[in-house]
């Protein structure tokens, strides 16, 4: 048996498209077969049924109707698959045999321009590559034209931070990739993972240079052209067009951008929040008030990327705060941006040849607002908005050629006529008449022959089959005068007839309206390539329009909620007044929020130890901080009274706890490996925040550690640090190790009880409070009780000397590494025989506690309401947690 030929052409095409679903264009469906249609019938909930395919069996086969296809593909493609539009590419009618059919477009997550998105956010897709020489990743959303590449040194950890900030819904990787980064990449960006063969699938020189006007000037090292190059091929690909809008390359330098890791992204909750994975809670949610699309795209941008370099920073907080100053200007301002459509994917689907009038005529609303936004502009003093107001085109020859072109009332379709405005073109404007002529000459005719026949009912109606006809009811058959109509039609209670004279007239409707129809479709597609020819003017714009939104928004943000200008500093000092947190001061009670001062300097507090109990609000703090120090790197105000903040290269977060059990770290794990990222990674400028470091671990585990990572910070990296934990022994560090200060969040202490006071103190905790919060949280009164007995115990015994120990030892070590080299390995031994000392006492003071569970849980034991097997069961147990301890 042997396929039929529409299965064989089917087959064919498929071979191409192995990695998508394949729709397949048959009459008024999409029809998908064999695994596509199983897949299909899945995720989509649609009826799996099965076609004779030529074979013994059916092929399975599900199907869409084409008109419904959006819907159908956009919920694939968010899913994760690719889908290949498969179409009939010759006229039916003149096809001889089976209609050729052939993909014209493949939509993938990475290239699928949601237009439900209201969040107006990029969708990006990269490109990866790697080489002795290190990375380059390219990136672009179709949508908005836009197109980035970069490249770096061999560093992972500088790949995957690019690659979050990105966050790509789908990344091509070189089939030479090796699997385990693979698996990397993945495991911290969920995006569709496509593999190409780069030695073979690339754009040529002359494709780039065609496709990017300043592609010679770009300043790209060969890993940015090979990467660049195989994106765009990818582009070509899927579209099966050349995109207009797609005319810039931009290189960009990670070196002149805030590094923030990817864990640090995550924890600081810059654009989405840690738990609900969505934007409320984040900062964007406080900052995101901008009215344009162009504004938040370009808001998000600035989130993600603080600047380094102090004259941008200022240039951006001179403008924000000329705006500031000036409501009643940022009122107006925004008033006008308030009515700007999202000019930059307008743009993007004129490229794409699939704009309609209607986006025609919101670009035209659009650019009738840019006049009054550089009237506004026009007194201007801060240089960013002198240049915006320089530059901002009013491009005001594409909207008079739309506001004369473009009918007001244009439908949505752009072959139905109706689209272009009278007396923009002659042509149009005759056949017009003609059409309205003719429609009044067949009312006319109507009430004639009414008059004439003397038949009041007599009508004259149209369809599509037999045209204009004259019809009269069967009652009125004897008043039908002879010879005056042809007969063309019997209906059961009436007749239809037509004239030589109606035909005629006829035709010269029917074509009037369809040359009309014709005609308004070309001159729609005259207007739409003129205003390509502009594209690059109007993209121009739409950025100049982003930013201006962006900076207006800022102004506005820092007038409703009180934000100060901070001053820019590069000598390592971050003082503030009075600050909070720009989230949390939102989410709790109106006036709740206690502010805090801040010192770091390069001197007596470049590592603040902050101590205090959990929920005392030690890790908002910390936050606060660096949510300060990255808003004053984006150009805006910052929740303070008062600040002045040094540029800080990296900010690096281990906040809360969180397990990588899909990556194979358990929760300690993925808290040492950020830990050593940081140790690693931060320089002199940077700012660590350091949460709780050590709690994943046995609480001298987790000491020592926390102990040691300070020692480390304070003589190797001397960055500035912000160090929580409930470990109140480490105060001691103050004193013996430079530039480290002790903080605590103030409690209040009552009879039983504690009060949060939220306030930043100088000096240490003297406890951790933990039994007091475990009461707070409502853990049973015997548990507690039995909680401080044992934290007694423990204070009693060898935990106060083991510390004593340890400190004294280590600054006598400080001192003899300082001194004298050739002594170093008696400090080794010395450090040795300590460190097992320490373990026996920790051993010792561990197997105390642990004798005391038992016990206790001995004690609790209420045998009457077990059953023999539970008592079994429980003896059981304890037997053998004895054992361990013998
Ligand atoms: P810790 O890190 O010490 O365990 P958190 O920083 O998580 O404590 O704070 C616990 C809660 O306390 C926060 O969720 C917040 O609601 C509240 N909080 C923290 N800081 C403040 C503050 N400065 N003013 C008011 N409430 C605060």
């Amino acid at each position: 048996m042997a396929l039929t030929p529409m299965m064989r052409q089917y087959m064919e095409i498929k071979e191409k498209y192995q990695d998508c679903i394949l729709f397949f264009r048959l009459g008024d469906f999409y029809e998908m077969f064999f695994e596509d249609a199983k897949t299909a019938s899945k995720e989509l909930e649609l009826v799996l049924t099965g076609r004779d395919c030529g074979l013994e069996e059916k092929a399975p086969m599900c199907g869409i109707p084409f008109h419904a296809a959006n819907s159908y593909i956009s919920r694939l493609v968010l899913k994760g698959y690719k889908v290949a539009i498969g179409e009939q590419v010759e006229d039916p009618s003149v096809a001889k045999g089976i209609v050729k059919r052939d993909v014209v477009k493949v939509i993938t997550p990475g290239t699928y321009v949601d237009s439900t998105n209201a969040e107006y956010q990029n969708t990006y897709i990269s490109a990866i590559f790697l080489n002795e020489n290190g990375y380059s990743i390219s990136s672009s959303d179709i949508s908005t034209g836009e197109f980035k590449v970069t490249s770096f040194q061999l560093d992972d950890s500088l790949l995957l931070d690019e690659l979050s900030k990105i966050n790509p819904k789908e990344i091509l990787i070189d089939s030479h990739f090796d699997s385990n980064k693979v698996q990397m990449i993945t495991s911290i960006i969920p995006s569709l993972i496509t593999i190409k063969d780069f030695s073979l699938f690339s754009c040529s020189e002359e494709e780039m240079i065609s496709q990017f006007n300043n592609y010679s000037d770009a300043d790209l090292d060969i890993n940015c052209k090979v990467v660049s190059s195989v994106l765009m091929k990818y582009i070509f690909e899927t579209q099966k067009m050349t995109l207009s809008n797609i005319n810039i390359l931009e290189r960009y330098y990670i070196v002149n951008y805030m590094t923030i890791d990817s864990s640090s992204r995550r924890n600081l909750e810059l654009t989405e929040s840690l738990k609900e994975k969505n934007k409320k809670g984040s900062l964007i949610w406080v900052m995101d008030k901008s009215a344009t699309s162009m504004g938040g795209r370009t808001l998000r941008k600035w989130i993600e990327e603080p600047l380094l370099i102090k004259k941008e920073i200022e240039y951006r907080l001179d403008a924000v705060e000329e705006l500031v100053n000036n409501i009643y200007l940022n009122e107006d301002l925004r008033e006008a941006l308030k009515s700007i459509y999202d000019i930059e994917r307008i743009v993007g689907k004129i490229s794409n040849q699939n704009v309609n009038a209607k986006e025609l005529l919101s670009l035209k609303t659009s650019l009738q607002k840019i006049p009054s936004l550089k009237k506004e502009l026009s007194n201007c003093s801060s240089p960013y908005l002198k240049f915006i107001y320089d530059n901002l085109d009013e491009l005001s020859d594409i909207e008079s050629l739309l506001t004369e072109g473009i009918n007001e009332e244009a439908p949505i379709t752009i072959k139905e006529g109706n689209i272009i405005k009278d007396n923009y073109n002659e042509e149009v404007d005759s056949l017009r008449i003609a059409k309205v002529n003719g429609k009044e000459w067949i009312v006319a005719l109507e009430n004639k022959e009414r008059e004439f026949t003397g038949i009041k009912s007599l009508k004259v109606g149209y369809n599509k089959v037999f045209g204009y006809y004259i019809e009269i009811s069967k009652a009125n058959y004897n008043l039908i005068p002879e010879g005056r109509y042809i007969r063309k039609q019997t209906l059961s209670n009436a007749e239809r007839f037509i004239t030589q004279e109606l035909k005629e007239m006829e035709d010269k409707i029917l074509n009037a309206e369809e040359n009309l129809t014709t005609l308004e479709y070309n001159l729609f597609i005259d207007i739409r390539n003129k205003v390509e020819k502009q594209i690059n003017r109007l993209k121009e714009t739409a950025k100049l329009i982003g930013i201006l939104d962006c900076l207006s928004t800022l102004a506005l943000i820092a007038n409703e909620n009180n934000y100060v200008k901070p001053k820019i500093n590069e000598e390592g000092i971050i003082e503030i007044l009075d600050g909070r947190h720009p989230v949390v001061e939102k989410v709790i009670d109106n006036g709740e929020f206690v502010a805090n001062n801040t010192l770091i300097d390069l001197y007596d507090n470049e590592i603040l130890l902050i101590t205090g109990p959990n929920m005392a609000g030690k890790s908002t703090y910390m936050r606060q901080v660096a949510l300060i120090s990255i808003m004053a790197q984006i150009g805006s105000f910052v929740p303070a009274n008062k600040a002045n903040i040094s540029i800080c290269d990296k900010v690096f977060t281990r906040i809360g706890a969180s397990d990588d059990l899909a990556g194979g770290k358990s929760t300690f794990m993925v808290e040492m490996w950020e830990v050593s990222n940081i140790l690693k990674n931060a320089t002199a400028k940077s700012l660590v925040l350091l949460d709780e470091v050590g709690r994943g671990t046995s609480t001298y585990d987790g000491l020592s550690i926390a102990w040691s990572v300070i020692e480390y910070i304070s003589k190797n990296l001397k960055c500035k640090t912000m160090f929580a934990t409930h470990y109140h022994e480490l105060t001691k560090l103050e004193g013996m190790l430079k530039g480290v200060k002790n903080y605590s969040v103030a409690v209040k202490e009552l009879e039983d009880n504690i009060v949060f006071l939220r306030k930043i103190v100088e000096g240490g905790a003297d406890q951790s409070y933990g039994i007091e919060v475990a009461k707070i949280a409502g853990l049973p009164e015997n548990v507690i009780k039995r909680a401080k007995d044992i934290l007694k115990d423990l204070e009693d015994n060898s935990f106060k000397e083991n510390m004593n120990s340890i400190s004294t030892t280590d600054i006598k070590d400080d001192k003899n590494i300082l001194k004298e080299t050739t002594t170093s390995e008696e400090v080794a031994t010395t450090k040795i025989e300590k460190t097992k000392n320490d373990t026996e006492n920790i051993q010792l003071s561990f197997s105390t506690l642990e004798k005391d569970t038992i016990l206790n849980n001995i004690a609790n034991l209420d045998v009457l309401s077990m059953t023999p097997m539970d008592a079994m069961n429980e003896l059981y147990k304890l037997i053998k947690e004895a054992k361990q301890l013998i």
